[in-house]
């Protein structure tokens, strides 16, 4: 068996869960134990980490495709959900993502967005042709979702974004809620233009792919707030500049915050300029929206170090809690138990 125990001078295991002179003990892909030093003995491999270990990052808004997996994972992500890409490079990708030999994250996929003929990303550059599944009827809606089902979607992305095209129908939005929910699947929805997260809510949808980036009002940030989380992708608005998009959607954000909304957090990687791995300045921008440097974290990481949890984890030089630019500086990144890089 290979055992790993790793020793640092701090942690932070997850939510309220700060502990100095820590260890976490990683077997089989998994974590063994977690908490304060204790000198479990009979590790094939100890490790000693001067700073500071938190679990490892998720990205759950990617376009891996577009993007370098061996970066991304030394990077400190080490679990991605890709959100529009062909069906026969997705699917493949994904499951080779699962084999140790996968030099990249954990891979989990929505295959191509659900969309109306001719609508968006069918006629987007970035967007390879299979990208953009588009429906003839409400019937049809279901068959997508139950093929995507049976292919091992992780969610079901549909796209409603009325300003680069046609949308789906109504009655095809509520079959697409209804044959995922059927099949236990998520929906996502890429809301964009007048009216479309007030449809994406009326629907049922789960989730905002992107933080919204027209102003919506008090009423609908309420509604959302009980029925939907958001993917942060800030970062896709700004690219470090300042622009109206940003500041609208840093607004629509902070008042989703406010009223109790679960927020996220994904980059969009991929969509121009966003590096590989962990993305600091889209946690600075969460800050802006007015989250707590520990609910930032709490909505980046892949889950919590805690025993039969993926034993998967970073070591930074200083404690985030105090500063997220300590996730600029990634000392250590460990996958399913395994060292990146073999350092
Ligand atoms: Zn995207």
């Amino acid at each position: 068996m290979n055992r790993i125990s790793i020793r640092a001078s701090a942690a932070w295991l997850g939510p309220g869960k700060w502990v100095e002179d820590a260890q976490i003990v990683c077997e089989g892909g998994l974590v063994t134990y977690a908490g304060t030093a204790t000198g479990i003995g009979s590790a094939d491999r100890e490790m000693r980490v001067d700073g500071f270990v938190m679990p490892a990052v998720a990205d759950r808004h990617v376009h891996i495709e577009l993007s370098d997996p061996a970066a991304v994972l030394a990077g400190g992500v080490t679990a991605v959900r890709d959100l529009a890409w062909p069906v026969e490079r997705i699917f493949p990708l994904a499951d080779a993502s699962e084999m140790p030999s996968f030099d990249g994250p954990l891979i989990r996929a929505a295959g191509p967005m659900l969309t109306a003929p001719g609508g968006y990303p069918t006629r987007d550059g970035w967007a390879p042709p299979g990208t953009g599944r588009e429906l003839s009827s409400a019937e049809d809606a279901v068959a997508a979702v139950e093929e995507l089902a049976r292919l091992g979607a992780a969610a079901i992305k549909v796209s409603l974004n009325a300003d680069a095209g046609p949308t789906p129908s109504d009655a095809e939005l509520a079959a697409i809620c209804d044959a995922a929910r059927a099949a236990d699947l998520p929906v996502t929805a890429h809301a964009q233009g007048k009216g479309q997260v007030e449809r994406a809510l009326g629907a049922g949808v789960d989730e905002l792919a992107h933080t919204p980036w027209t102003r919506l009002s008090d009423e609908v940030i309420q509604a959302a707030a009980t029925q939907l989380r958001v993917v942060s992708t800030l970062d896709i608005l700004t690219f470090g500049r300042d622009t109206p998009e940003i500041r609208t959607a840093l607004d629509n954000l902070r008042r989703f915050h406010v009223a109790g909304g679960k927020i996220t957090y994904g980059t969009d990687l991929g969509n121009g300029s966003i590096p590989p791995g962990i993305h600091t300045r889209e946690a600075l921008l969460m800050v802006e929206a007015g989250l707590e440097p520990e609910e930032v974290l709490e909505a980046m990481i892949r889950a919590p170090l805690e025993a039969d949890a993926p034993a998967d984890l970073i070591a930074v030089r200083t404690s985030p809690l105090e500063d997220l630019r300590a996730l600029d500086d990634v000392q250590l990144v460990i996958r399913a138990g395994r060292v990146v890089g073999g350092g």
